[in-house]
């Protein structure tokens, strides 16, 4: 039951309580649970500073005493407990010049972003809702608290994030929300592309991203946004939930001659590797019309990197990604050739650089990497057992013959 994490941090409330400060729980943790959804993480609000938050409880970390987030450390379990917050003027489309403490909770549930985020609920799960955040998750509606122009005028990020949140919810957007949206989508490109990326994953992953991904393109939103705005994505389609990174991988592989630069991104080196990989992959299997090019294709990349394009045929077709033979690459076939392959890597090759100079007795050079490459094809096609004499007898004759 999602209410017991709420009961696990009780305490916390209680204690501010007791030390005569209000504290709820609020935001997404609130959402989910209204919407008997599980929830993940619970954000607590409160009236008392971040000083006082800290002279209350045994265990704290300063995480972001600045804003006015502290962690409670109560159990073993950690809690981010802010205080409540009011903001300045927004000079820039993306942050507050200035942020307050404030001593009301209506202050700090005013400048959230959404009604659906914007209820907050205590300790005795009474619900405390100002901006008929209820009555629109009922309605499935997103709607921003208070006028829609300025909050998205504040801040540009509060866009993608009510497109995100369509993509996890199904909701639709509310007239004045989606309007506020199209006259300010061109600040999105004020914003740090970091902020922009955490956001798009969530989108992209969402179950019902096909409305939220129609949306961006109806605002042209991926013109204001780097790396993205290289590409042509007016007739994208993204119907299904996918990974971000491979949707950047199907946009490289669709449109080759735009060298969008990953770095734009600012993502980490383990995405733009992967992303990198996914490309090639997508590149070479049209390439695949033989089962030893199917084999070696499998050593290359791996059985999950393949399964999990495979995953995804529909929308490869619906884009009108380079096709392949299903016939010869699909699930079954990837999982059985995967697991005849005599080989999974080159450190199972029974035989190494060292041992091929000795046999040879020749010196290094850059046709030691172009025999080993050949003696995995040759092991993988099954014209050398993986037996290191039977490897040494293969090496020389094909070494001499060079
Ligand atoms: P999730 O379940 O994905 O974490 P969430 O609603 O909790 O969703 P967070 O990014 O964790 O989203 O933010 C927590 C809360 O902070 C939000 O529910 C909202 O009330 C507020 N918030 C976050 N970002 C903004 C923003 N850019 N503008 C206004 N309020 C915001
Ligand atoms: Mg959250």
């Amino acid at each position: 039951m999602t209410k017991t994490l709420f009961e696990q941090a009780k305490p916390i409330l209680k204690t501010l309580q007791s030390n005569q400060y209000q504290a709820y729980f609020v935001g997404g943790s609130v959402r989910d649970y209204l919407m008997h959804k599980t929830i993940h993480d619970i954000d607590i609000t409160t009236s008392a500073t971040p000083e006082e938050v800290e002279a209350i409880f045994e265990k704290t970390i300063p995480i972001g005493r600045e804003h006015g987030t502290i962690n409670v450390v109560y159990n073993g379990e950690h809690y981010e407990v802010t205080t409540f917050r009011a903001e300045g003027d927004y000079d820039d489309h993306r942050r507050p010049n200035e942020v307050f403490f404030v001593r009301e909770l209506y202050e700090d549930v005013k400048r959230r972003d959404f009604t659906m985020n914007a209820i907050a609920m205590d300790a005795d799960f009474h619900i405390h809702d100002y901006f008929n955040g209820q009555q629109d998750i009922k309605n499935r509606i997103i709607r921003t608290v208070g006028n829609a122009q300025e909050r998205f005028n504040e801040d540009a990020l509060r866009i993608i994030r009510g497109l995100r949140f369509q993509s996890q919810l199904g909701f639709s957007l509310e007239n004045e929300t989606f309007y506020g949206m199209q006259s300010h989508i061109n600040d999105i490109e004020h914003l740090s592309i970091e902020r922009i990326v955490v956001e798009l994953k969530k989108l992209t992953s969402g179950k019902y991203v096909a409305n939220s991904f129609e949306n961006l393109q109806r605002l042209n939103a991926f013109n204001y946004i780097p790396f993205f705005k290289h590409y042509n994505l007016n007739n994208f389609i993204l119907d299904e939930a996918i990974p971000f990174t491979l949707l950047v991988a199907l946009l490289k592989v669709q449109q080759p001659s735009i060298k969008g630069n990953l770095n734009d991104l600012k993502i980490s080196n383990n995405d733009k590797k992967y992303i990198s990989k996914l490309e090639k992959l997508l590149n070479q299997l049209p390439n695949i019309k033989s089962k030893s090019d199917f084999k070696i294709l499998i050593y290359d990349y791996g059985e999950q990197d393949i399964q999990s394009i495979l995953n995804y045929m529909d929308l490869h077709i619906k884009n009108h990604l380079p096709s392949f033979s299903p016939l010869i690459i699909n699930t079954q076939s990837v999982k059985e050739v995967s697991k005849q392959l005599p080989i999974q890597s080159r450190k199972d090759i029974d035989i190494n650089g060292k041992v091929i100079l000795e046999a040879v007795n020749k010196q290094s050079g850059p046709w030691l990497k172009t025999i080993l490459r050949d003696i995995e094809l040759a092991i993988i096609d099954g014209d050398v057992q993986n037996i290191k004499s039977e490897l040494i007898r293969w090496v020389k004759s094909h070494v001499e013959i060079q």
